[in-house]
């Protein structure tokens, strides 16, 4: 955790504004402890990004009492309750936890890969609602209750099961909208929080399935394929959210995609690089597209676009060469990530520039609609889907996705509202969640840098900054003329500490944790795979 300890001391004042000699900077001015759950805890002097949209303000005192937040203010003079613990925030900026709306847990799935390595990611990047939207039912039920419990260190968690995981290993389900109907009642039976369909779907299966659903009551979003079902059945049915970019431009076509003869669905490199030409294709009606959104908003159909899962296809080799990778990359997803012809999102054999410069005009059109949703009054969320395509690396998925979000056409502070209260109105949590508000849980990110100056800070390997005098500035600041010798590149920014339910977890220990794991993976791997002496 050199860079995070370095971090911490060379971003005492972050602001640009801020003028505190760095010699002056406290390097341990914090009695808050790692995971441990507090009465009362007191961050001092924050600048603090409240939620929806709003530009920050400040310097805040917050006391957290219980795990909500209790008053928020000025702590001085000596008329609020004593903390137990406190963390120093000042030149830090204090935003709520950002809730992932589509992630999956993976133990087996990309290899034997510890729970906690994702657990710990996700929290180092800010994340302390994960929905995880299909995985192992009764994995995720018991982690949903150990998380709520606060005897696992690891985010909040919202379960949305596919259909197919309410049945018995090897067993199938048969396509009937009876037996749709039968699986949505027993997921309400056991517990689900919500339904996530996966298509291909039939029509028919698709009203019975969110029929169902309304009936008993769960919440349900979509992963729409290229089926019967477009994004116009889901919506005119009654889904409440939309995951990914499928099925929406599919329903604006005049007709149908452009599909050549050899075209194959099971073949993961047909299936991924005709998609990167979906929203390209030539009989995409612009009026269809805006009609459809125009009702998605009508009927609050929420829209998860989860861009930065597709990255790698528009630009694999930054993909493939993450500077995390070297010490954060543990050594069953770096295996699964290879490029094969069998293993879910693998489809890099033989790559093309051709398709990549295919997927990239696809975002250009995918981020246009996402934009025109949101300025329509669209709810969009943020979540990251890693774990299967290169780059896609959970916690840093999340991070970049804010980026991609940025690039969308977004202002930070939108994109800030689409992590965090939106992403709470989607899980049915907005009166509570998702907000820095007396009275809401205490989901709190403290942050070595201001977020609405550089997302980038969010990612937990930090970044580069300016520094000049030692003392972190705007690299665009007046003050500093070519050739000053005052200014060198500093690495900082990082998320400092993640508090779930007014629990503080350390990120520089997290992430201290996730290079053992990484470390330890990497050695069985060696043990196993080297020929025997
Ligand atoms: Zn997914």
């Amino acid at each position: 955790m050199r860079y995070m300890m370095r971090a911490a001391l060379l971003l005492a004042a972050v602001s640009a504004l801020v003028s505190a000699p760095a010699a002056q900077a406290p390097s341990s001015a914090t009695t808050a402890v790692h995971a441990r759950q507090v009465k009362r805890l007191l961050i001092r002097n924050a600048m603090v990004i409240p939620g929806p949209a709003v530009p920050p303000s400040g310097p805040i005192d917050i006391l957290l009492e219980d795990g909500l937040i209790a008053r928020m203010g000025s702590s001085a003079g000596g008329r609020w309750p004593s903390a137990d613990a406190t963390i120093d925030a000042t030149g830090k900026y204090v935003m709520p936890g950002i809730v992932n709306t589509h992630m999956h847990w993976h133990e087996e799935r990309v290899g034997p890969l510890p729970i906690q390595y994702e657990r710990d990611l996700y929290l180092a990047a800010g994340v302390t609602t994960a929905r995880e939207v299909g995985g192992d039912f009764e994995k995720t039920k018991q982690w949903r209750a150990e998380s709520a419990a606060h005897k696992i260190v690891a985010p909040r968690i919202v379960h949305y099961p596919m259909l197919a995981n309410l049945v018995k290993p090897g067993e199938t389900f048969n396509a009937s909208p009876a037996e749709h109907r039968a699986l949505v009642r027993q997921a309400k039976e056991r517990g689900a929080d919500g339904i996530k369909l996966i298509g291909p779907m039939d029509r028919d299966q698709v009203a019975a399935t969110l029929d169902e659903a309304r009936k008993v009551g769960l919440p349900t979003t979509v992963h729409v394929a290229v089926g019967e079902a477009t994004a116009r059945d889901f919506v005119d049915l009654g889904v409440n959210c939309i995951e990914h970019f499928y099925g929406v431009a599919d329903a604006a076509l005049d007709g149908i995609q452009d599909f050549p003869p050899e075209m194959n669905y099971a073949n993961e490199i047909h299936r991924f690089g005709r998609a990167g030409e979906l929203y390209t294709q030539k009989n995409l009606n612009p009026e269809k597209l805006s009609k459809l959104l125009d009702d998605m908003v009508a009927k609050h159909v929420a829209w998860s676009p989860t861009m930065s899962t597709y990255e790698a296809a528009r630009d694999l080799i930054r993909a493939q060469n993450l500077p995390w990778y070297k010490e954060l990359l543990h050594p069953s997803l770096e295996e699964y990530y290879k490029p094969s012809m069998t293993r879910h999102g693998t489809f890099w054999t033989g790559w093309t520039a051709t398709q990549e410069v295919r997927w990239r005009k696809n975002y250009q059109v995918w981020m246009a609609a996402v934009r025109e949703f949101a300025l329509k009054g669209g709810i969009v969320t943020t979540g990251d889907d890693a774990g299967y395509l290169y780059g896609s690396l959970y916690g840093f998925g999340i991070s970049r996705e804010l980026e991609l979000h940025e690039e969308a056409g977004f202002h930070p502070l939108e994109v800030l509202q689409h992590a965090t209260s939106n992403g709470a109105k989607v899980i049915g949590m907005e009166d509570r969640l998702g907000r820095v508000r007396v009275g809401f849980i205490a989901d709190l990110l403290v942050i070595n840098g201001n977020p609405i100056e550089n997302l980038r800070v969010m990612n937990p390997y930090g970044t580069d900054r300016m520094s000049y005098n030692g003392q972190i500035i705007d690299n665009y600041s007046g003050i500093v003329k070519p050739g000053d010798p005052n200014v060198k590149s500093v690495h900082g920014g990082g998320i400092e500490w993640t508090i779930k339910d007014g629990i503080p977890y350390h990120v520089p220990a997290l992430v201290a944790e996730v290079k053992d794991l990484v470390a330890k993976g990497r050695g069985e791997r060696t043990r196993t795979t080297s020929p025997q002496q």
